[in-house]
């Protein structure tokens, strides 16, 4: 299986000649190849875009609308291959995949195809001055897109599909652990009718293809997902280029538990927003703080229900978790537990590798629930992005809101309860990007999503993004 880059609407081969291996994590064994590309193949792709942008920028609205759409349509013909090839290359079950990154991925394509034709910009009128002002919204040019692994085609979709709805031209990079969807959809698009050169991939390292698109002078915007420290250091380089930048970073969220709530659908809701994808969505509600008055109730029940969770083959049907994306990263995830246990914290379950029947060599992990005593310990500040989450009581709300906040993150936060002036309380002081009461990862893709804090720049989502992947220009015609 050999992945290529697609420029200027064909696949093609990097002018590196150096390639990647691609593992799956499921068997831990590779799979497949795929170009670490160089400076060299960058450029070709910047040139098919830079060559592209002129047609593609003035096509209308409704034929770049149109074309979007059957992108939508074709990725929900081929959802079963799209979907076989995200599980294996990711690890997560294939019944996620089936049910939401792929048919999310169609989503961002219908999505955008429409917001694009809704799209508008302001005018203000000065009637003494007898002039008018209008705003125009150009597309930028070249943009880059960086998605990380742990949503592959879904994030990945989530960048183009604006930035191409805008009229610009795209340089895009998958995350090299997990490519194989975003290279099927390239074929689809030019089935859809994309313009050769509009959409471009290539792949390689962050470190040198990632970093290669970045200091490129002539790609005047960048939208990445991925960790905080990469979002820093992709921001100390582009700053001096004056480049636009989203930045989508990592997140350490609250999941604040209220004795009031709504008990059985807070506590199905919230095994989910622990360990939904192996717990490597920037979204999972890593820090769970319940009220002290139903905590050891909640506790027995969490931990019962999570021990019920089956981790296995992601092919499997009755497989909730599947396996975590790389050995490093299980590793990674891994060192928690022995901080864990360092610091004499108590694991109430899970903590151990998993090796056996799930596949011999795949990074599977139990997910883990481990009680700390202070908000301040490094489990509960450094971004994990893997099935573990801590538990802890708390007394009052001004406590719960500080513990809450208490972190350098701040992405999204959850809040169960059924109290309406508690809920307004918390929605308008918890510092994070985007509040849930009585829910979780609950979208409507026309509202602003980003966070705060060292979670990240800027919005995307609906018009926000739009706004992003334009440039305002505003004209003031005297009329005198
Ligand atoms: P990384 O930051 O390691 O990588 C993200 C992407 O950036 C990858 O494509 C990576 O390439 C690339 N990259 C790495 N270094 C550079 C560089 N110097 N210049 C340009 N590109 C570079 O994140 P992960 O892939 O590990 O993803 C997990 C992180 O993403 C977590 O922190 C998570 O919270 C965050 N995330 C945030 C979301 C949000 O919306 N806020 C949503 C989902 C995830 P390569 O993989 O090839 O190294």
């Amino acid at each position: 299986m050999t992945i290529k880059n697609y420029i200027n609407g064909a696949y093609c081969m990097p002018s590196s000649q150096d390639w990647l291996d691609v593992i799956n994590p499921s068997v831990g064994e590779i799979y497949g190849k795929l170009p670490n590309s160089n400076r060299e193949d960058v450029q070709l792709a910047y040139e098919a875009a830079k060559k592209a942008f002129p047609e593609w920028s003035k096509t209308s609205v409704e034929k770049r609308s149109a074309i979007l759409a059957k992108i939508a349509d074709l990725i929900e013909d081929n959802l079963e291959v799209l979907a076989k090839a995200e599980s294996m290359d990711n690890g997560k079950p294939l019944s996620l995949a089936k049910a939401v990154d792929i048919p999310r991925a169609a989503t961002n394509f219908r999505f955008f195809s429409q917001a694009i034709t809704q799209f508008y910009s302001e005018s203000h009128e000065q009637i003494a001055a007898k002039s008018i002002n209008f705003t125009l919204r150009q597309p930028i040019g070249v943009v880059g897109c960086i998605s990380p692994w742990n949503l592959p085609l879904y994030l990945f979709t989530w960048k183009i599909a604006p930035a191409l709805a805008a009229g610009n031209c795209v340089l895009a990079k998958p995350s090299e652990v997990t490519p194989y969807t975003a290279f099927l959809l390239a074929e689809l698009c030019s089935k859809a009718g994309l313009p050769k050169g509009v959409l471009n991939i290539v792949n390689g390292l962050g470190s040198s293809t990632g970093q290669a698109i970045v200091e490129h002078p002539n790609i005047k915007a960048i939208s990445f997902t991925g960790g905080t420290k990469t979002g820093a250091h992709i921001a100390r380089t582009a700053a001096p280029l004056f480049k636009k930048l989203s930045l989508e970073l990592g997140g350490k969220n609250p999941n604040i538990i209220f004795a009031d709530c709504d008990y059985d659908k807070m506590l199905t809701t919230t095994v989910k927003s622990a360990f939904a994808n192996q717990g490597q969505i920037c979204l999972c509600g890593s820090r769970i703080f319940v009220e002290a008055s139903m905590y050891e109730q909640f506790k027995t029940d969490f931990v019962k229900k999570v021990k019920q969770l089956k981790v296995g083959l992601p092919s499997k049907k009755d497989s909730d978790l599947g396996a975590l994306v790389s050995e490093d990263h299980l590793e990674k995830v891994l060192s928690y537990v022995e901080k864990a246990k360092q610091e004499k914290m108590n694991i109430l379950c899970g903590g151990e590798k998993l090796t056996t029947e799930n596949g011999k060599n795949g990074y599977y992990m139990q997910p883990t629930i481990i009680e700390v005593s202070s908000n301040d310990c490094i489990l509960n500040q450094e971004e994990i992005f893997g099935p573990i989450v801590t538990l802890m009581a708390f007394e009052n709300d001004k406590e719960a809101l500080a513990l809450a906040n208490t972190t350098s993150y701040g992405l999204s936060a959850t809040v169960w309860t059924n109290n309406l002036k508690r809920s307004l309380h918390f929605s308008e002081h918890l510092e994070t990007g985007i509040v849930w009461v009585n829910t979780w990862m609950q979208r409507d893709l026309r509202t602003p999503f980003g966070g705060q804090k060292n979670s990240g720049v800027g919005r995307e989502g609906g018009f926000e993004v739009l706004r992003f992947f334009t440039e305002a220009k505003n004209i003031c015609i005297n009329y005198e």
